[in-house]
């Protein structure tokens, strides 16, 4: 066993502390990892604070790894050690389920395992990315070709990156597609990057006004805040595709008699508490749908990181140590991050006092 430090929340009221956990030694199939960043997603949160009432305990969040290879497995064939590698939301899946079959690990129908939350059905808890050391199967670590110097910014693409792209993707965004982007968050910003880098038009849908030149600056053609109604109102009926990121919930008619006939909203955003049953007309009248989508599968994630690699893409954070977690958490609650945390994994060793920004 490898024991490593760690932050975990005891319980759903508790704030983040330091914990040590243990790591398997690594078995010949596995690849062990030293984490250098790891992104805050708001799913963190929503888990530490068991928002979806499924929170096992001790709680070590962070499913936005990366690092360095340290050690593999005498049957490991594309990793050795000194290699840069990631990890995303998912460490095991049963590899043989229809949904496995076809590389969509995450709909696995014996459930796969989360890189923390342990299996989606129930079982033994994982513990995740805010931690030094990680132990994962080959076959869930993604090769990572970005410029080492560039390694902070490339951490928020393993969830926020490819639960933006799958979508996409799947939903055909690329040339002569209007896609709207709903929320502004990790997500958010990097759905624009991505549209954006496919081809589509994009148009940002955001809440906060403040936000407008950075939706530009990030790829966006056009900026609506979604508080004016008047503004709204003039894409009505004007967009093929919505991936809507929203944490919170919300009144998601406002955003539906925005879709084209057979248009189609995709949630992404996963709130505690549901949104407001959409009105049933805003859907019959025009044949639109409302759908769901979850992060994607190793191989689109392989993929997402090769495609943001080749199109010079990568996430705009503000680098945190980890002891600053908790009032990160905060400030996320507030929309408050431009556009991601992550976190500084050299600060487990060495407490810091400062943080410093970056943005491409
Ligand atoms: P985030 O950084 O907090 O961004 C969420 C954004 O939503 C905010 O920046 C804000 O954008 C907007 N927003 C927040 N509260 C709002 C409210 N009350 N009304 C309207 N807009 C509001 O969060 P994130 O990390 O991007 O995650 C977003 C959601 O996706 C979370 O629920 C997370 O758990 C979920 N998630 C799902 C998957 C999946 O596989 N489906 C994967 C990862 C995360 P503006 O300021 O621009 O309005
Ligand atoms: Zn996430």
């Amino acid at each position: 066993m490898i024991r490593t430090r760690a932050y975990a929340a005891q319980s759903k009221t508790s704030a983040l502390a330091p914990f040590e956990v243990s790591r398997r030694s690594p078995g010949p199939e596995d690849v062990q990892i030293e984490i250098l960043f790891c992104g805050v997603c708001h799913s963190d949160l929503h888990t530490a604070r068991d928002e979806w009432h499924n929170t096992l305990y001790p709680s070590v969040p962070g499913h936005e790894i990366v690092g360095r290879v340290v050690a593999v497995g005498d049957q490991v064939r594309n990793f050795k050690a000194g290699d840069l590698a990631g990890v995303g939301c998912m460490v095991d899946s049963c590899g043989h389920c229809p949904s496995c079959a076809e590389g969509e690990e995450q709909y696995c129908e014996n459930g796969f395992t989360g890189t923390y939350n342990g299996p989606v059905f129930g079982g033994e808890n994982t513990y995740g990315g805010y931690s030094q050391t990680l132990v994962v199967k080959e076959s869930f670590v993604l090769h990572i070709r970005h410029d080492e110097q560039d390694l902070a910014r490339v951490a928020p693409l393993l969830c926020a990156g490819i639960t933006t792209y799958s979508p996409l993707r799947h939903w055909g965004a690329g040339p002569g597609k209007k896609v709207g982007m709903v929320g502004l968050g990790g997500l958010g910003h990097m759905g624009v990057k991505i549209a954006r880098a496919m081809g589509a038009h994009v148009v940002l849908f955001t809440t906060s006004a403040s936000k407008v030149e950075d939706g530009k600056r990030l790829g966006a053609h056009e900026v609506c805040i979604s508080t004016h109604p008047e503004q709204m109102a003039a894409y009505a009926n004007q967009l093929d595709f919505i991936l809507n990121t929203v944490a919170a919930p919300h009144n998601l008619d406002a955003y539906l008699h925005l879709l084209k006939r057979d248009g189609t909203m995709t949630l992404v955003g996963a709130p505690a508490e549901p949104h407001p049953s959409p009105g049933v007309f805003n859907l019959i009248f025009k044949r639109r749908r409302v759908a769901g989508s979850l992060i994607g599968g190793i191989r689109e994630t392989q993929e997402m990181l090769d495609f943001c690699a080749e199109h010079d893409l990568a996430s705009d954070i503000e680098i945190i140590p980890i002891d600053y977690i908790n009032t990160a958490y905060e400030r996320m609650l507030k929309s408050d991050v431009k556009y991601r945390f992550v976190i500084d994994m050299a600060s487990l060793q060495q407490p810091s006092d400062g943080r410093q920004e970056s943005s491409r």
